[in-house]
């Protein structure tokens, strides 16, 4: 049989990177075998899946590149569906309608709660139960329909990740299935969505595996085989916390933003919760031919963003100069930069790529490059003085004498040295006052080539215009 998976977001605005991770080994399983992936979009939580919300989800999908065979598949479109099987289950005697309200289930918890017992629901609504109370239906307000669980017994299942897991039905009470506007909740929509969708494999975080044996219960009331289920741990903050927006971007589209490259997030959250071997650097294509779920950790993982910016900048060396340079120009383009067509931003980029592990912090050295500032004047007090000026009028008349044609990192580097020479000085006495007068910086990279890629107008306009 051809296995299925599935990645089933509810969305809440963006795409979580615990639930991007839950996606690429749910995607990458699917791959690896041969199989189908399928998206499904949990949205029947109107309040949260507006549109925006949910084209977050699919952004985020993209960009990573995780892409899918089925679906988008919308739970909200499948209402009709739902309350089909519903219809069967009441048939069947597996749910029934419960009209208990919401005070009248708080006082009866609140008395459980005083007897030192777990709150839960007591089943008054079973059809045996309500005949026994003489409870009638209200006329003016709709029920809700819950789920039968069995009484006794255990539901076990051997978890693809985890290992055997077995639960007590007696822990488990008559779940509500369809609210009264006919929306199911979880548990049910899950459960008739992972039947139809024909899914072999449930993939999914480990936060749901309270859930399951709920589930396993409605698919042996349908009288449907079971998939698999594989529960793979959360993801946790450097303070061993749930990660969270206060740990960072959680977000996957905050990613891009910040100037990562989606091979390296994918790569990070490959090994984080995963391993082979010692590998620890692949590409996507790697990951699918060795992905399997028993290397999956069976305990949680902690973020750790200094890593993935290391993963980062191995991606950076890798990546095309074009590509570097598109990344720059878009950077820059949010901060209101426009990048001349003729700029020389691959030389740049190429300078400029080892120091720098985001694409942002590319673009804002490289932004020296693209729109040279002027230094301000407590710069210029500092560094343009009487000593450094006749040294920067040296440097002017060496650096006239190179050709445009000439004009590179070499010739400028001679030039330099030959002026340094004569007056005397120490590298940084002249190399500070020239950046200062050209960039209006005191930091850049090494001097000859930071002058060669500023280009030789800049550089002599500049040097004329503070050294006299
Ligand atoms: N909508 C659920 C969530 O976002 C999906 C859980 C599942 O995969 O079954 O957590």
């Amino acid at each position: 049989m051809t296995v299925r998976t599935r990645f089933a977001p509810s969305p809440t605005g963006y795409l979580h990177v615990g639930g991007a991770r839950t996606a690429l080994y749910a995607w990458a399983y699917a791959r690896h075998l041969g199989g189908k992936f399928i998206l499904r979009i949990e949205d029947t939580d109107l309040e949260r899946s507006t549109d925006a919300s949910v084209q977050a989800i699919l952004d985020g999908m993209n960009w990573l590149g995780l892409d899918w065979d089925e679906g988008p598949f919308f739970q909200m479109q499948r209402l009709a569906r739902y309350r089909e099987i519903a219809e069967r289950l009441i048939e069947q005697g597996h749910a029934y309608w419960c009209y208990a309200s919401r005070d009248e289930l708080e006082v009866m918890r609140e008395a459980q709660r005083a007897r030192g017992e777990k709150p839960r629901y007591d089943g008054r609504w079973r059809p045996e139960n309500a005949r026994h109370l003489g409870l009638v239906a209200p006329k003016d307000r709709p029920g809700v329909l819950r789920f039968r669980n069995p009484d006794d017994g255990d539901v076990a299942w051997n978890d693809t990740v985890k290992g055997p897991i077995s639960i007590a039905n007696r822990e488990l009470d008559d779940l509500v299935i369809l609210r009264a506007d006919g929306v199911p909740t979880y548990n049910f929509g899950v459960v008739v969505d992972d039947l139809d969708m024909g899914i072999t494999d449930v993939i999914r975080g480990d936060d749901h595996v309270n859930n399951t044996p709920r589930q396993i219960n409605i698919f042996r009331a349908i009288g449907a085989d079971l998939p698999r289920f594989g529960h793979v741990p959360m993801i946790l903050g450097s303070d061993g916390e749930r990660l969270s927006k206060r740990h960072g971007a959680v977000s996957v589209m905050q990613y891009p933003e910040e100037g990562f490259l989606p091979e390296a997030l994918l790569n990070y959250l490959a090994r984080l919760g995963w391993s082979h071997g010692n590998d620890e650097v692949f590409s996507l294509a790697q990951f699918v031919e060795w992905f399997d779920l028993a290397h999956v950790s069976r305990s949680p993982a902690q973020f750790n963003t200094e890593k993935l910016a290391w993963l980062n900048q191995h991606y950076m060396k890798a990546a095309s100069l074009s590509r570097l340079a598109q990344g720059v120009v878009s950077c820059l383009a949010g901060q209101g930069v426009v990048v001349a067509d003729n700029a020389p931003l691959e030389a740049i980029v190429a300078l400029l790529r080892e120091r720098a592990s985001t694409v942002v912090e590319l673009a804002q050295a490289a932004r020296l490059f693209v729109v040279p500032a002027e230094p301000d004047a407590a710069l210029l007090a500092l560094h343009i003085t009487d000593e450094s000026r006749p040294a920067l009028a040296a440097l002017l008349d060496a650096l006239t004498g190179i050709a445009d044609a000439d004009w590179a990192a070499p010739r400028i580097g001679e030039q330099f040295a030959a002026v340094l020479k004569a007056h005397g000085l120490k590298m940084p006495r002249l190399a500070i006052p020239a950046r200062v007068a050209i960039f209006g910086t005191t930091q850049t990279p090494a001097i000859d080539q930071a002058l060669a890629l500023a280009g030789r107008d800049r550089v002599l306009s500049q040097l004329a215009r503070y050294a006299r």
